[in-house]
């Protein structure tokens, strides 16, 4: 059986950060949390005969701001959960935070609803950068956060850390990681700000760090993270040893997932027929209430093509530093090695990839030159 993670999609935020391009809407009013619940399980129940059996490795409350729901809330999602769908023992159950939407006392009530893992929105510490960023919170706060989630017992947590920020230079970036550090995180993700078409941003762009002094604040962010016993496992990921996403990791190996809430995104294997099915719930917060009622629960659905399934194995899969097993090939995105003979070939001779074993690795040419690496397998 293919692994099987659950997403759930919590959609508002206390306001829209200029740079978001997720699908998170404005915090207007009281959330309707528990209109929302109730439409959650009843997307989730229009989705049971496609996994029937399966069991869930994974849950990941993603946004949006998940944590602007109570302690009870995600307490009674989770009962709804494991009341329709067998949960694996070790289920990891991950939360998304931010500083300054969370009470200290409620990442213990969060914990005690079963929530097994945080991933905290830190993005900076610095003050002035936070506040280009839109964020809520300030550096204090950051670190008080994490502190709470620390003292409420969560062996299992991420920090975000962005950097290319508006006027950011190579010691603040390294401000930023040397105070995550502080903190001892078992993973990191470490990204780099892009300017996505229909943001404030895109609008107006704020002046970025030149490619030099980008290059400067990776290499020397990275070292400051391997000198601390983290792994570079994904392009923008750091864990200690055997402390990866498993969540992630689905994504990135294409393992199958359910996403329910609004715009949360599916891709299941149906294993009668082989046909892989990919789906997206209704973006609006509004829309999706409404798919109770009217039954249309996808803005968009459609069945993937061989060429859709080779570029999404790919495209995920060598972000990873372990690289992609090719035996999944056929157990998960139902391809034979022959189809992708010719793209392995490519990217081989341009130094890109290497194969060894059952495995096709990024080099480190290919993990610099990721898009290059992942074009040569676009239909
Ligand atoms: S808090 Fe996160 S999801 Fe919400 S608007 Fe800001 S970046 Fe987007």
């Amino acid at each position: 059986m293919l692994p099987l993670s659950l997403y759930i999609h919590i959609p508002w935020c206390v306001r829209k950060c200029p740079y978001c391009d997720f699908n998170s809407h404005p915090q207007r009013g009281e959330i309707p949390e528990a209109q929302y619940i109730q439409t959650l399980m009843a997307d989730l129940e229009n989705l049971l005969p496609k996994v029937w059996g399966r069991p869930v490795s994974s849950i990941y409350f993603g946004g949006g701001t998940p944590s602007l729901f109570s302690a009870k809330g995600i307490d009674e999602i989770l009962a709804g959960v494991r009341s329709r769908l067998m949960l694996e023992p070790q289920c990891e159950i991950t939360l998304e935070a931010n500083p300054g939407t969370v009470e200290h006392d409620r990442f213990e009530a969060y914990r005690e609803a079963g929530v097994n893992r945080i991933s905290m929105g830190i993005q900076s510490f610095d003050n002035a950068l936070l506040e280009r960023l839109g964020r809520i919170h300030n550096g204090d706060e950051a670190c008080l956060a994490i502190e709470a989630v620390k003292a409420a017992g969560f062996q299992r947590f991420n920090l975000d850390l962005m950097h290319g920020l508006p006027d950011q230079d190579l010691a603040m970036a390294l401000h930023d990681i040397r105070t995550a550090l502080r903190f001892e995180p078992p993973h990191l993700s470490h990204y780099q700000l892009t300017i996505e078409p229909n943001t404030a941003f895109a609008a107006q762009p704020p002046v970025l760090p030149e490619d030099d002094a980008l290059d400067d604040i990776q290499e020397q962010s990275h070292q400051r993270l391997r000198d601390a016993g983290l792994e570079h496992y994904e392009v923008s990921a750091w864990s200690l040893p055997g402390e990866p996403s498993r969540h992630n990791m689905n994504y990135w190996q294409y393992g199958d997932y359910l996403g329910i809430g609004a715009g949360a995104h599916g891709k299941i294997t149906e294993l009668s027929s082989g046909k892989v099915w990919r789906y997206g719930r209704q973006r609006h917060p509004n829309r999706y209430l409404a798919a109770q009622n009217s039954g249309e629960w996808n803005g968009e659905e459609r069945y993937l093509e061989a060429d859709d399934r080779l570029f999404e194995f790919f495209f995920n899969g060598l972000r990873l530093r372990e690289g992609v097993n090719l035996k999944h090939l056929s157990e998960r995105a139902r391809l034979s090695q022959t189809k992708v003979q010719a793209a392995l070939d490519e990217a081989q001779g341009r130094g890109l990839l290497v194969i060894d074993d059952e495995r096709a690795q990024a080099t480190d040419l290919g993990w610099r030159f990721m898009n290059d690496l992942q074009g040569i397998f676009l239909p």
